[in-house]
């Protein structure tokens, strides 16, 4: 593999080559010639003394020779003018070799300062053109990564297609991504190009005990290993040694995401530090692609899971349910099986929370999911589809089954002691429809509202207990019919067009006004009164009780504002509360605050309640009246004597006020028995100091005998219809 220095500009290497090398001739052919002139003077020198010394002999001699002085002189001045010649001659030579060496001297040291220069310039250059080439091929790597919405959800394909492009401009052998996960050690490992399977038996050995190391996990994490071949043009050899180059990915906001990714080289390569800079910073690039993809892909999966499942208890939610559902249909419709479905409603669970806070209320539906996981199958289903209300779907299970489930975990559910925050225990009861299929309906809405059906009566027969849609009298069909009308009504409560009627309740010794029942109006289309009796069971039924009695309180209190104004006499409303506001408790409350800004006295409001809601739960229906009466406000039984007669509870919870079934009153003139029941209830109430109330007064008659009687109030058609003012 070439190492990534070669693809550096050659050219300037070249060129760089090329100039020092003729620096280098020059500088040798000076060297050359200066030896050259120094040998020459030491010639001149040599033989200048050997011209001198002959000349010196010569003139030794001469005076052996006979010839003339004149002639001798001659010569010797001869020969001394000679030997000063050649001496001068060679001085000047001297000097000029001299002069040269020096001149040599200079243009040497000169030369080499240039080439020395020469020679730094040329590598600065080159190392700008590296550094402009390593950007180049940086930027080009990372334009290439273009992150999208899909690409970081599949960001392993995303990955790879980023490590091509990277390993074409960068080459490098491995590539790598280790996670921290919740259960062990994740590891992507990517292996650019073939490799023999000997090498990849040890860059992972080697990768793992590092990571481990890196992300700081225990030697005996469990490890997970992924791994991918990525085809690339060139591929090295790799051996032992590797090299890495890691980032880490730093923690995202709880998202707990410890990791470190890297790329590995065989040892073959070495990287310069510019190099391993350039690289570390494409893997930066890399930890956001990948750290953004795991977080989202994290997120995604969490979503994924959150979209099936309540993230309280971890059952399954309301929209699995009816999936599941709908392929359960399916399902036994192909196999011809039987299945069931369950709906549980935790009776009275307001009151925990109210009572115990919030986070005991979560615990306790978490402690009922892990009741009913434990108490059904495997393939059946347990999901919480509302508040405290969950679903169960029994597959293959007929209803004689499901019953014997439904009884089943309504035991272990009363049987199962709850722990209150201040350390008291408390225990829970349920109400339970049950529905089979195809025995008792054949799609998925009859299902549903068959079984509603079934939870609603499993409640109106006193809660904690189980009920068949089999013996719930309403019919699907009509149960239908009164969803449609609970929509209407529902939208009736939130456009005003529920409003509140006043019947006047009449003194029976003075025959005065003493106060005034509101009564619940629907104002349909055509603008027609529709009396409370046409809704008030579909209100009750679906859940709209609350809202109702809102809607009424607050707006019969400001018609009695608006009536105080006009300065009639201090008046009493007494107005009907829901039996799902009973169980609520959350009016008082409301009562209060509606009083405070309307600056209504609490004692004109008397709240009447049907006796089977009252007498419920004896101790928190004492607790809850206590409290509101507290508040200023009084009570009213309403009904009496039309279904249980408890006179026990009717003295235990002390009503201010007791109303008299209008079914007895209004056939006291025709029947004796009657006759005596009223009388003996209203001596009664006289007996416990309750005031009484005789509804349904439709004659002067009946008003005469209950005055006899010494009844206190009396209200009726006779007395006064329901109208929209006061008064
Ligand atoms: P209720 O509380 O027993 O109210 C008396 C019902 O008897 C009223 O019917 C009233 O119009 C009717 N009535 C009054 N005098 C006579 C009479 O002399 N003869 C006959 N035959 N009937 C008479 P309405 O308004 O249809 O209400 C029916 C029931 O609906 C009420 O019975 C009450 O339980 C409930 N209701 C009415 N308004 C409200 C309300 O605002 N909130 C709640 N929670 N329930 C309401
Ligand atoms: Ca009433
Ligand atoms: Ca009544």
């Amino acid at each position: 593999m070439p190492s990534i220095f070669s693809v550096a500009p050659q050219n300037l290497e070249q060129m760089r080559q090329q100039v020092l090398e003729r620096f280098a001739s020059l500088i040798e052919n000076q060297t050359r010639t200066q030896l050259f002139a120094s040998n020459i003077g030491a010639l001149v020198h040599e033989i200048n003394a050997e011209i001198a010394d002959g000349h010196e002999k010569t003139i030794q001699l001469l005076d052996k020779i006979n010839i003339s002085p004149t002639e001798r002189d001659e010569i010797r001045q001869r020969l001394q003018n000679d030997m000063a010649l050649s001496g001068r001659l060679e001085k000047t030579l001297e000097l000029l070799l001299g002069e040269r060496k020096r001149q040599w001297e200079i243009g040497d040291a000169h030369l080499r300062r240039v080439m020395l220069d020469f020679n730094t310039m040329a590598g600065n250059l080159a190392g700008t053109l590296i550094e402009k080439d390593l950007l180049e091929r940086q930027s080009h790597v990372l334009e290439n990564i273009i992150i999208s919405h899909e690409k970081v959800s599949q960001w392993r394909v995303f990955v790879q297609q980023i490590l091509s492009n990277f390993h074409a401009i960068f080459p490098f052998n491995f590539f790598f991504i280790a996670f921290a996960e919740e259960h062990g050690l994740g590891l992507y490992l990517y292996f650019l190009g073939d490799y023999p399977e000997e090498i990849k038996v040890s860059v992972r050995s080697k990768l793992v005990s590092e990571m481990l190391v890196k992300l700081e996990l225990p030697s005996d994490t469990l490890i997970d290993i992924e791994e991918f071949d990525i085809p690339a043009k060139v591929s090295g050899e790799a051996g032992d040694n590797i090299d890495l180059i890691t980032v880490r990915v730093p923690e995202l906001d709880n998202l707990n995401l410890a990791g470190v990714l890297g790329v590995a080289y065989g040892s073959m390569q070495k990287l310069n530090a510019q190099e391993a800079s350039v690289i570390r910073s494409i893997l930066a690039v890399m930890v956001m692609v990948v750290g953004s993809s795991k977080a989202l892909s994290k997120t995604l999966a969490e979503l994924e899971y959150y979209s099936a499942h309540d993230p309280l208890t971890g059952l399954h939610n309301r929209r699995h349910f009816n999936e599941m559902l709908e392929y359960e249909i399916d399902r036994s419709e192909r196999h011809k099986h039987e299945f069931s479905i369950l709906m549980l409603d935790l009776d009275d669970f307001k009151d925990i929370n109210d009572t115990y806070g919030h986070p005991c209320g979560d615990a306790t539906l978490c402690g009922v999911a892990e009741i009913l996981r434990k108490n059904t199958r495997k393939g059946d289903l347990c999901t919480r589809i509302g508040g405290d209300e969950f679903a169960i779907i029994l597959t293959e299970t007929p209803q004689l089954g499901a019953h014997d489930v439904a009884e089943k975990l309504r035991n272990e559910l009363r049987a199962h002691t709850f722990e209150a925050p201040d350390g008291k225990t408390f225990h829970i009861t349920t109400s339970i429809g049950l529905i089979a299929y195809p025995h008792d309906a054949q799609n998925m809405s009859d299902l549903m509202s068959g079984v509603d059906i079934g939870l609603y009566r499993a409640k109106s027969i006193g809660k904690d207990s189980v009920c068949s849609v089999e013996q719930v009298e309403d019919k699907i069909q009509s149960n239908r019919l009164a969803r449609d009308h609970a929509e209407t009504l529902r939208h009736a409560l939130r456009s005003d067009a529920i409003v509140p009627y006043f019947q006047p309740i009449i003194e029976c010794a003075t025959g005065k006004v003493f106060a005034h029942e509101t009564l619940a109006r629907l104002v349909d289309a055509d603008g027609r009164a529709v009396s409370a009796g046409a809704f008030i069971e579909t209100i009750e039924k679906y859940g709209l009780g609350r809202e109702l009695d809102r809607v009424m309180i607050q707006k019969s209190l400001r018609v009695l504002k608006e009536h105080f104004a006009a300065g009639a006499a201090p008046s009493k409303l007494f107005i009907n509360l829901s039996a799902q506001e009973i169980q609520g408790r959350g009016v008082l409350g409301y009562a209060e605050q509606m009083c405070a800004e309307l600056g209504i006295p609490p004692q004109s409001m008397v709240f009447e309640l049907l006796e089977r809601d009252a007498i419920g739960d004896m101790t928190r229906m004492r607790k809850f009246l206590t409290e509101m009466r507290r508040s200023g406000f009084s009570f009213a039984l309403d009904d009496f004597g039309s279904g249980y007669n408890s006179f026990h509870y009717l003295r235990e919870l002390r009503f201010e006020y007791v109303k008299l079934d209008g079914e007895f009153v209004r056939n006291i003139l025709v029947s004796k028995i009657d006759y005596a029941l009223v009388k003996n209830l209203s001596h009664l109430c006289q007996d416990l100091g309750m005031l009484m109330v005789a509804e349904f007064v439709e004659s002067e008659e009946i008003m005469d005998a209950l005055r006899a009687m010494g009844v206190d109030y009396a209200q009726g058609f006779h007395l006064g219809v329901p109208r929209q003012k006061l008064g």
